[in-house]
């Protein structure tokens, strides 16, 4: 693995240096940050792995982070430092805010086996393609040409209950395959088409997949409800609820079959609109769900407005909750909330052994994320659910 040090003590680089390559990295250094991007600039092949000490001269750890957003860094980054936790993972989270590829960040001092094991967990995850598409510019024309040309489509993944290891449920995501810049994250796309009409011939789209989802294999006895996403400003029109409903009537579904799973809600001139909206899909008898709860505007105030039924604990509070107690915290907060509110609670993005086994231990949840499914292809569900039934027949998932 092509392997980038950067810090300023020479004796802390010639550690890494023996530690990483006793793992097999190939290993360049750099002093501080300016030298590091200069190296960045300089490499033949792009780095894979980066590991960086938070506290050097010219340019510190944090400012360095911002180096690489701007240098579309694709490669893993360690964080290390000798300073206290929070302030550690309050740079780990800075990256990922700059949308770098963050494995994690490690207390000084630490072992060879700490960081070993980090880098085992980054080898068998897949190394995501992250910043490189993050400014590609896509505007609602080329959107309507991919819908039009049949490159969106709709992939599934699965809910379960953690304790019974049942499935469900199973989230409905939209996938767009451009014919020439190839996969474009749905947080850009979507957002784009939400300035406009379009974003309801996609929320249609993706309701009418699910449905067929549902009807072709009926997942589940009873049932299992399938997640469709709304973009807030689709819900601030009043029409919207008879919308949803009358597709759902003339498929010859019922509304408990569709969970509706809803995000920002804070546009304060449509707040009214939109509580009526949630208020009226529970009366025609579809199921809500607080989207990505405890991170931008899904908050408490939306908990007291909203008819909800669900809440989903955004990924921020269960990946590393297990490595950062403010995370853990605030997981814990969240879970007793929605179990006083008698909501069922999703956790969002369990992704290791170590985040489902704190999952369960705390409680009866749902659970979802990379350790359980990833999101696939309607007609692979069926596969996978005999698969998961196999994985966990031992009523603990091998
Ligand atoms: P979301 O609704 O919170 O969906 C969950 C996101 O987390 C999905 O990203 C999913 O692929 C990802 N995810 C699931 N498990 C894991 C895990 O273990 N680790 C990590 N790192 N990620 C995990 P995706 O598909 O990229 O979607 C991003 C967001 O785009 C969604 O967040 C949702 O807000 C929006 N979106 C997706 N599809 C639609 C749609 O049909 N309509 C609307 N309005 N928004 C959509
Ligand atoms: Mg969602
Ligand atoms: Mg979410």
């Amino acid at each position: 693995m092509r392997t980038l040090i950067v810090d300023d003590n020479p004796l802390m680089r010639e550690t890494l240096r023996a530690i990483l390559e006793s793992l097999g990295a190939h290993v360049t250094e750099a002093a501080d940050g300016n030298l590091a991007l200069a190296r960045l600039d300089d490499a033949a092949l792009p780095f894979e792995l980066i590991v960086c000490d938070l506290r050097m001269p010219n340019r510190d750890g944090i400012q360095f982070l911002r180096g690489l957003a701007e240098h579309n860094v694709c490669a893993g980054v360690i964080l290390i430092s000798g300073h206290q936790a929070d302030v550690l993972s309050a740079a780990a989270n800075i990256g990922r805010r700059h949308a770098l590829n963050i494995i994690g960040h490690l207390k000084k001092p630490f072992s060879r086996a700490d960081l070993r094991d980090m880098l085992t967990g980054f080898a068998a995850r897949d190394r995501r393609p992250v910043a490189a598409q993050i400014d590609t510019p896509v505007d609602e024309a080329d959107i309507r040409r991919g819908f039009e040309a049949g490159e969106i489509s709709v992939v599934f993944q699965p809910k379960i209950d953690c304790t019974s290891l049942e499935v469900v449920g199973a989230e409905a995501l939209i996938r767009w395959n451009h014919a020439r810049l190839g996969p474009i994250p749905p947080a850009i796309f979507v957002t784009v088409a939400a300035s406009s009409a379009l974003i309801d011939t996609l929320t249609e789209f993706v309701l009418n997949e699910s449905l067929s989802l549902a009807a072709k294999f009926g997942l589940g006895a009873p049932p299992v409800p399938i997640a469709v996403n709304l973009s807030t400003h689709s819900m601030s029109r009043l029409d919207f609820a008879d919308r949803l409903f009358a597709t759902v009537n003339s498929r010859g579904a019922t509304p408990s079959a569709i969970t509706f799973e809803v995000t920002e809600s804070r546009l304060a001139d449509n707040l009214a609109s939109l509580i009526e909206t949630c208020a009226r899909l529970r009366l025609m008898g579809f199921k809500l769900a607080i989207d990505d709860f405890g991170t931008g505007f899904s908050t408490l105030e939306q908990l007291q407005l909203l008819p909800v039924s669900e809440l989903k604990i955004d990924r921020a509070f269960v990946g590393g909750a297990n490595a950062d107690t403010r995370a853990r915290s605030i997981l814990e907060a969240s879970l007793l909330l929605g179990a006083k509110l008698g909501l069922a609670c999703v956790c969002e993005g369990i992704e290791t052994r170590a985040e489902w086994d704190l999952i369960r231990s705390l409680g009866h949840h749902i659970g979802q994320g990379y350790f359980i499914a990833r999101p696939m292809p309607g007609q692979d569900l069926v596969a996978w659910m005999n698969t998961w039934r196999t994985r966990t027949a031992g009523g603990t998932v091998a």
